[in-house]
C-alpha cells in the first residue's frame, strides 16, 4: 500500500498506530459532532476536539467557522487550541491531544507544533488541503522544533462522507456568494 510505503520514510512519530482505543473513538464521535454542527451553519463539515489524555477530559471543542467569523484562520483546529488556551490560561498546551475529522492544513499543522500537543488523531485524508500525510509534510520536515504523535484513518470514512455529501449538496443549489 502506498501510505505504508510513505510511512516508513517518516519519524517513528508519524508511523502509523495499529489500534485505537474506546476513549479514541469516543472523541472522534465528539469532533464529528461539530462537523454536522458546521454543516448545519453552512460551513464545511469538519471538527476538533481537543483533551486531556491524562485525565481524559475535553479541554475545547469546535467546528469550522470561516464563513461566519469572516476569518480565514477560524478553522476547527485553531478555534479548538485558541479555546484550550484560553481555558488553561497557557499558550503551550503541552501533552493535550487533538482530534480532527480532516487532515489539517499547514496552517493548522503549524499552530499544533506551535503548542507543543502530545498527539493528533486526524480520521480523513485531504490529498488537496493537508499537509501532514500530503503537500508540506510539515512534521516530518527536519527544522521543525515540535512534532506529536500521529495517528490517522479512525472513523475516516464517516468523515469523508460528511464532507462529500456537504459539497455535493452545494454543488447542487446556485451559489449564495
Ligand atoms: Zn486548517
Amino acid at each position: 500500500m502506498d501510505l505504508s510505503a510513505r510511512a516508513c520514510n517518516m519519524p517513528a512519530a508519524m508511523r502509523e498506530t495499529a489500534a485505537f482505543s474506546a476513549f479514541d473513538e469516543e472523541m472522534m464521535r465528539l469532533a464529528l459532532d461539530q462537523a454536522g454542527a458546521a454543516a448545519a451553519a453552512g460551513e464545511a463539515p469538519i471538527g476538533a476536539v481537543l483533551v486531556d489524555p491524562a485525565r481524559q477530559e475535553v479541554i475545547a471543542a469546535a467546528h469550522n467557522r470561516p464563513i461566519g467569523l469572516c476569518d480565514p484562520t477560524a478553522h476547527a483546529e485553531i478555534l479548538a487550541l485558541r479555546a484550550a488556551g484560553a481555558a488553561m490560561g497557557n499558550y503551550r498546551l503541552v501533552g493535550l491531544s487533538l482530534y480532527a475529522t480532516l487532515e489539517p492544513c499547514a496552517m493548522c499543522a503549524g499552530a499544533i507544533s506551535h503548542a507543543r500537543l502530545g498527539r493528533l488523531v486526524f480520521a480523513a485524508e485531504d490529498p488537496k488541503g493537508g499537509a501532514i500525510l500530503h503537500g508540506p509534510t510539515l512534521f516530518a520536515q527536519p527544522t521543525l522544533h515540535w512534532r506529536p504523535e500521529v495517528a490517522h484513518g479512525l472513523m475516516a470514512g464517516i468523515a469523508a462522507d460528511l464532507l462529500r455529501d456537504f459539497f455535493r449538496a452545494r454543488r447542487g443549489k446556485p451559489a449564495a456568494d
